[in-house]
């Protein structure tokens, strides 16, 4: 029965809700290395062996929002906030060019001080200097209007995760937050032609596999061009500081069965999953990931990003670094590459 749903997962990259619930609730060692092997097969049909880096760039860590299990939530006194000047994004952005990186990940917490006329004249600034280089946006929700005026300065993607597709376990993380809208902001910035990147937490508090099963259903709905997905690890600053979190088990079975529904899609091996297993994103890569995001901001303020505890972030992930973390790449079967690495379906409108 397993070796069935997942070869119709490898042949037909779609699932019905009781088949994805069977499957995680049924995969053994034997199975799961079966449905791994064939994430892998389908990650070298579309990008080959290929790791995109990309530039990660900690704009703020000032928020509005008090998402529960955010380190950097506006309800969080102990948090040392720092917000960059537009000097000290661009001197990132050079620094990151130098080292070869074509994409630049500007990310951040719901910050009103970078209103669109700054972030239009910021976007617009680095796409003069580096023009070849993509820029990913991170910055939460945003209107339609908004969202349009930073695409039209140059902004080519954005990542915006819907954090949970169960409606009741979204309002119970996200005090006077909407899911409707945090879908609604989805669908414009796929509608204005953005490269558009969902995602979930795996491990969350009450979360349970037929919620996790809605989290892939979702996605191959929405046909995101990115999915960033990873495990909710506490942060102590937080309300949900005393809970388990999630494993790096279930991560890679999940980014596994993601490229499995979605071949096309860029999946990054991301920091959280490093953070609690060292070897979870070369892991990672062999089950379909194929994107990786350094850690290009300021030295001093990489410590301030504290979404979670634990995160790594000192020697193996800073941008300086990025030999060893290609070597990492190289040794365990894959090519580290400084591309701008568009998802391969998309061309801008
Ligand atoms: S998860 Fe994002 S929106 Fe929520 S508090 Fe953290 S930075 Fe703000």
């Amino acid at each position: 029965m397993i070796k069935t749903i997942i070869d119709k997962l490898y042949k037909y990259n779609c699932l019905e809700k009781e088949e994805i619930i069977y499957l995680l609730k049924n995969l053994d060692e034997k199975s799961r290395e079966y449905l791994i092997n064939k994430a892998y097969s389908t990650r070298l049909k579309s990008y080959g062996k290929t790791v995109f880096l990309r530039g990660l760039i900690e704009v703020t860590n000032f928020c509005t929002k008090t998402c529960l299990y955010c380190g950097i939530r506006a309800e969080n006194t102990n948090a040392d906030r720092y917000r960059l000047t537009k000097e000290e994004i661009i001197s990132s952005c050079e620094n990151g060019y130098n080292l070869g990186y074509k994409t630049f990940v500007l990310q951040g917490g719901e910050d009103p001080f970078f209103t669109d006329e700054f972030l239009v004249e910021l976007i617009t600034e680095i796409k003069y200097k580096f023009p070849e280089c993509a820029v990913t946006l991170s910055l939460g929700e945003k209107s339609y209007e908004s969202y349009k005026k930073l695409y039209d300065a140059g902004a080519d993607r954005y990542l915006l995760r819907h954090e949970t597709a169960n409606p009741k376990l979204y309002s119970s993380l996200h005090p006077k937050m909407s899911f409707e809208n945090r879908i609604t902001c989805l669908k414009n910035l796929k509608k204005i032609g953005y490269q558009v990147g969902a995602g979930f937490l795996i491990g969350l508090p009450n979360q349970t596999i037929e919620d996790l099963a809605m989290d892939l259903l979702f996605l191959k709905n929405l046909k995101p061009h990115m999915v960033g997905i990873g495990p909710f690890i506490p942060q102590k600053d937080t309300p949900l500081r005393n809970e388990k979190g999630g494993d790096s088990y279930t991560t890679i079975t999940l980014l596994s069965i993601i490229r499995l529904l979605l071949p096309d899609v860029l999946l990054p091996a991301t920091t959280a999953l490093g953070t609690i297993d060292s070897t979870g994103r070369e892991k990672a890569f062999k089950a379909g990931a194929n994107v990786i995001m350094p850690n290009l901001s300021p030295f001093e303020c990489r410590a301030k990003y504290s979404l979670y505890d634990g995160k790594v972030f000192t020697d193996n992930e800073s941008a300086e670094e990025k030999r060893k973390i290609e070597e990492k790449i190289k040794n365990a079967g894959f090519e580290p590459v400084m591309v701008r690495g568009d998802n391969i379906t998309w061309k801008r409108i």
